[in-house]
């Protein structure tokens, strides 16, 4: 299996390429920003994308879907309840003080508990309303990875203040979804560094009781 993390953008958004060695099919998951790069990177291992993943409809994470739909003809997956958000792309660049990059809406909505991912490294959708109300993270149980989008960070949690965001249902949906995970899990962020879910169980000030 092929494992790659690595940050795109100006917001560093972490940029996932998970692979299948021996049937060379793979994943992306939130091309937020250079394209090229992740296009190159696929040709590169001679890969052939299956699917775009979205965590959610961030101009960070959202923002090279259709570019790299455009290239290799994969279908994107985002979670139906992000839509709004997405029509907003001109209003999100214009808080970047970027320009707006094109999109178009999902070819798949990324239901809960839908299974997507690749055949022998499949992944069930948790969706985790409260950082956008489309937020989903990704859970590769054969693996024991999580990928996170914004919802949950090495010490942190995504924010809750910009539209579609809510804190308390962040909170539910961290302590409903993701800590009933096993501790072993290893956690992969929107930004920032991997974690497991031990760790922010244990230190995470947002997950401790109340
Ligand atoms: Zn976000």
């Amino acid at each position: 299996m092929i494992l790659e993390s690595f940050a795109v953008g100006p917001l560093a958004c972490n940029c996932t390429l998970l692979a299948d060695e021996q049937t060379r099919e793979a994943i992306v998951i939130d091309p937020g920003d250079e394209v090229g790069r992740i296009h190159r990177r696929l040709t590169e291992l001679d890969l052939k994308l299956k699917q775009i993943l979205i965590t959610h409809a961030h101009i960070d994470h959202v923002g090279g879907a259709l570019k790299l739909k455009q290239l290799t003809g994969a279908p994107i997956f985002l979670n139906q309840n992000d839509l709004p958000l997405l029509k907003l792309m001109d209003a999100q660049a214009a808080w970047l003080g970027v320009d707006a990059p094109q999109t178009a809406p999902p070819d798949v909505s990324l239901t809960d508990g839908m299974i997507v991912g690749l055949d022998r490294v499949p992944a069930q959708v948790l969706h985790t309303p409260g950082h956008t109300q489309g937020s989903v993270c990704l859970h590769f149980a054969p693996i024991k990875l999580l990928v996170a989008g914004d919802t949950l960070f090495a010490g942190s949690i995504g924010r809750t203040d910009l539209p579609g965001g809510d804190f308390n249902q962040i909170i539910d949906s961290l302590h409903s979804r993701l800590l009933t995970l096993p501790d072993e899990t290893r956690v992969l962020p929107g930004h920032g560094p991997a974690t497991t879910i031990g760790e922010e169980r244990q230190s995470n000030p947002f997950l401790q009781k109340h």
